[in-house]
């Protein structure tokens, strides 16, 4: 049998940043030139990690492990947790996105919609983009979130909770850690948005400079100051003493933004994230916090 050459992190890397370039859906206004992400990071994580499993535990039977994610794909030819690694990367919102945010109170600025729409469509595509390259250099791959059963449920601990989540595989890849918000600070900031691809082969996997701590990079939590984010939320949906209230957060998107999005600028999806800008976790991690380290 002929053997596979590996790719090295750097070659998958340069999957992403080149599709993340070239490819016209990579827009905040189609047939534009703005582009909707800022350049992309990306981490690995052993799909053995003990993470993952406990995930599983504590959210639900419904949530996939990489392994059974890999199955539901490739149904003939499952592999072991042990040949498999989540591929995780990090798509910051611009600059210029984070600034118009930033003035926003109530609703999400346009550039903000936008990129929770179109963005999230290219980010869609990137997924899967990724999945193919991999698969055709003979690492058979699959972007969990893209599967068709991917979806949401009820998680007797967390409330609605859905089977594959982008920011826990982030945490594994040693991409950040969570905040106050639930949303992931990494070292380009918590104002982003992840994808990640499943594969079977056999990559390095990224250190995690904040080695099990879920937390450490949030002020809250680590020293026990800030609340800045539960500051922005314009229906108290974060707290310090109960943090992210999801029933709260998730009526306020549904019921205001993203009707009020889709009118003003015909974009749909499900954008706010005022919670993610003006806080000192917006585009770092908080200087307090540092300094971190990445492999
Ligand atoms: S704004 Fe402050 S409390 Fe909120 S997630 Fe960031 S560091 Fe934590
Ligand atoms: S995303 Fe949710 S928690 Fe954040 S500001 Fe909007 S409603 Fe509040």
């Amino acid at each position: 049998m002929q053997s596979v050459a590996v790719p090295s992190v750097g070659d998958v890397k340069k999957i992403i940043e080149d599709f993340w370039a070239a490819d016209p859906r990579n827009r905040l206004y189609p047939g534009g030139d703005e582009k909707a992400w800022a350049e992309p990071h990306v981490g690995v994580a052993a799909a053995d990690d003990p993470f993952f499993s406990r995930f599983k535990e504590m959210i639900g039977p419904f949530f996939w492990t990489p392994e059974e994610a890999f199955a539901l794909a490739f149904p003939d030819d499952p592999a072991s947790s042990s040949e498999l690694r989540v591929i995780s990367y990090v798509l910051p919102q611009t600059p210029a996105t984070r600034a118009e945010q930033r003035q926003e109170k109530q609703m999400p600025a346009e550039r903000w919609a936008r990129s929770r729409f179109y963005g999230e469509q290219f980010n869609c595509e990137l997924r899967l983009h990724l999945a193919a390259a991999l698969t055709a250099m003979g690492h058979p791959s699959v972007a969990p979130e893209r599967l068709p059963g991917f979806d949401y449920r009820h998680s007797e601990r967390f409330g609605i909770a859905s089977n594959w989540s982008e920011r826990h595989a982030a945490f594994v890849a040693g991409l950040g850690t969570f905040g106050l918000s639930d949303g992931l600070i990494t070292p380009w900031g918590k104002a982003v948005r992840f994808g990640s691809v499943v594969s079977r082969i056999a990559l390095p996997v990224s250190a995690r400079s904040y080695g099990d701590d879920h937390h450490a990079w949030c002020l809250w939590y680590a020293k026990g100051v800030c609340g800045a984010c539960a500051l922005r939320c314009p229906v108290g949906a974060i707290s310090t003493a109960a943090g992210h209230d999801k029933v709260a957060c998730r009526r306020y998107i549904r019921e205001v933004t993203a009707p009020w999005a889709t009118k003003r600028y015909g974009t749909g999806a499900t954008p706010c994230g005022l919670c993610q800008v003006r806080i000192p976790c917006e585009a770092q991690v908080p200087a307090a916090l540092r300094p971190i380290s990445l492999s």
